[in-house]
Order: structure tokens, then sequence, then C-alpha cells
């Protein structure tokens, strides 16, 4: 039989969480009125958790794996994930708890109220320095302004799609993907679903500063045009200056020779200011140009090294 609903979560290195993860899911899973496959994305695992899912998947029918070549990060594992599902009701979340499954349930009550998408947003972070808060709230606010699409704040990518989204977003073929924001660009009936976010279960936090600052650059470029405007702006108003020094260095010259401010100084100050603005704009262009070049080659979004648990539930 096919399943009703489907779970989706990405997993990398996280051998110390799926266990429990797995015991908190299976409680859940127990409780719903319909056929559930969990779906495991390996994102490139170094440690025993392909280990664990192969034996969950041997221990339970309901339990799938897909297992991509080597590490693609995790916006591409939940891709991955997404392609496989076969429910009309699909659920993603994070793998070290986190994200808590006995919400799940409620998200299902609010399908079931009409809203095809339900997301789950944080009104607490537990255990989270003030640092990453503060990065995440400005973050999030500014993604907020410049974005073409409204992108609810304090989301993350834990969320409830009906089959409708998730075909529209596996119809997409962009490989910046930037799945908060493309949850928010198909439309549909959406609602948000407040939740106190928990601490880690236990392992090592997978997004490094720098890969959530990866993320958030990808994130603006994906969804707004506006740093390319800035260029311009910062370009008029630069112009604007020049013709003001253009009119006050000849008032000098007329009115007041011997004034300070038309030696070798200025000059300095002048060329520097500009050739910033000139580096400044082509680095942002560059971040347009290259993710071009990123999505004309066309490559496939990730390579597939082991797949499991998907026939049988067929045959059921
Ligand atoms: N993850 C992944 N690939 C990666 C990094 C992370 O699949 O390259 C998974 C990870 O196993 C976890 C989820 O994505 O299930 C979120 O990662 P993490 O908890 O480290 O991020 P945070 O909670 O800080 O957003
Ligand atoms: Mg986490």
């Amino acid at each position: 039989m096919v399943p009703q609903y489907s779970l989706v979560v990405p997993i990398k290195d996280e051998e110390a969480t799926i266990l429990e993860l797995y015991r908190r899911l299976s409680a859940v899973m127990d409780g719903m009125d319909g056929n559930v496959e969990l779906i495991l994305v390996n994102d490139g695992s170094r440690d025993r958790s392909l280990h664990l899912m192969r034996e969950l998947q041997q221990k339970d029918r309901r339990v799938c794996y897909v297992s991509l070549a080597r590490n693609f990060g995790h916006q591409i594992a939940v891709t991955a994930g997404l392609n496989f599902v076969r429910g009309q009701v699909v659920v993603v979340m994070d793998a070290d708890l986190q994200d808590p499954p006995e919400l799940i349930p409620d998200m299902v009550e609010k399908w079931r109220q009409g809203y095809q998408v339900v997301y789950a947003q944080r009104t607490k972070r537990h255990k989270e320095t003030w640092f990453k808060r503060f990065m995440a709230y400005a973050f999030y606010r500014l993604l907020q302004r410049l974005a073409d699409v409204e992108i609810p704040t304090d989301t993350g990518d834990f969320c409830l799609l009906d089959r409708r989204v998730v075909d529209v977003l596996n119809s997409m073929p962009e490989r910046n993907r930037f799945i908060r924001g493309l949850r928010s660009w198909v439309g549909f009936r959406q609602t948000a679903l407040l939740f106190e976010r928990d601490p880690r279960f236990a392992g090592e936090v997978k997004y490094t500063f720098r890969k959530s600052w990866a993320l958030g650059i990808n994130s603006l470029i994906s969804f707004s045009k506006v740093p390319l405007r800035i260029s311009t702006y910062v370009g008029l108003v630069a112009a604007m200056i020049s013709v003001l020094m253009a009119i006050l260095v000849l008032y000098w010259r007329l009115f007041a020779p011997g004034a300070p401010l038309t030696g070798y100084a200025a000059i300095i100050v002048a060329v520097f200011f500009l050739g910033a603005v000139q580096l400044v704009s082509i680095g942002i262009l560059g971040e347009y140009v290259g993710r071009i070049y990123e999505e004309v080659k066309g490559r496939p979004l990730y390579t597939l090294a082991e797949v499991a648990g998907f026939e049988e539930q067929n045959e059921r």
C-alpha cells in the first residue's frame, strides 16, 4: 500500500541521535491514522549513521533510506528526500530533535483544516549562543525586507507540505536551493505553528558559522535583486558628490585661492573611495554571475550511492 504520510530527515553524522530520533518518531508514527514512511537521507556521514539506518530499515519496514554519494549539504539532502516521497502529506524535520516530532500531529491537524503548508515558527531558542540568536534575528529581518517573496521570520526547514507543494518543489531545477524561500514562493494556503526550539539532543552542530553565512548569502541572492541595485545607487550618490566637488573647486579657484582640500589628500581619498565602490560592485555582480554559471552547467543536484526500502512498501 502506498503511504499516506512521508517524513523526510536529512542526516549528517548523527550516530548519537538517530536511535533516540527513531524512538520518538515511531511513537508518533504509531499514533497516526495512515501508513507512514520514514525517509532518512544520509548526507555523506562519516560516522556510523548509515550503518544504523540500514539496521533500522531491516527492523522496521516503514523506514527507507537514501544515501548520497558524498556530503551535498542540508538543503540538497532535503531535496533528495523530497524526490523520493510517496505520501500525500510530507513532513521535513532535522535529525537532532531540535524539531520535536510530537508536533507532527498538530501539523497534520492544520493540514486537515485546509492548509497546504504548515511551517513551524520558533518562539524561543533554547541553549543557543547570543551571537547565533542575534545573527538569526538580524538575518531574517533583513531577508524579509529584501526578498521578493514574503519569507516568514524565525522559521526553519521544519514543516509540513502537501503533495501538490512537493510536486512543485520537485519540478524546480535550481541548485541554489533555499527551501524556506522556495516554500514561500510556491504559495498555496500557508500557516504557522508556534513552538519552542529545543537544544540539540547530542552531537555537534553541523551548521558551522561559515555554512550558515553561505546559506544566508545564498538566500539573499536567490530571492532578491536589491544587492545589484545598491551599486547603482552608490554610483549615483558618488556622481552627485563629484559634481558638488567640481563646483566647490571651481569656486575656490576663482574666489578663494589658497583654500584647503584642493591638494593631494583629496585626490587619494576620492580614488580610494571610488576604487572600493567599484570592487564591491564587481563582487556583488560576481555573486550573481557565479550562480548563473552554476545553474547553466546543469549538473544533477546530487549523486546517489544507495537506496533502500522503497520497493517493500509497494508490495505490501
Ligand atoms: N545536515 C545535513 N547535511 C549537512 C549538515 C547538516 O544533512 O551538511 C543535517 C543534520 O544532520 C541535521 C540537520 O541537517 O539533521 C540540521 O543540522 P544542524 O542541527 O547541525 O543545524 P542547526 O540546527 O544549527 O540549523
Ligand atoms: Mg540542529
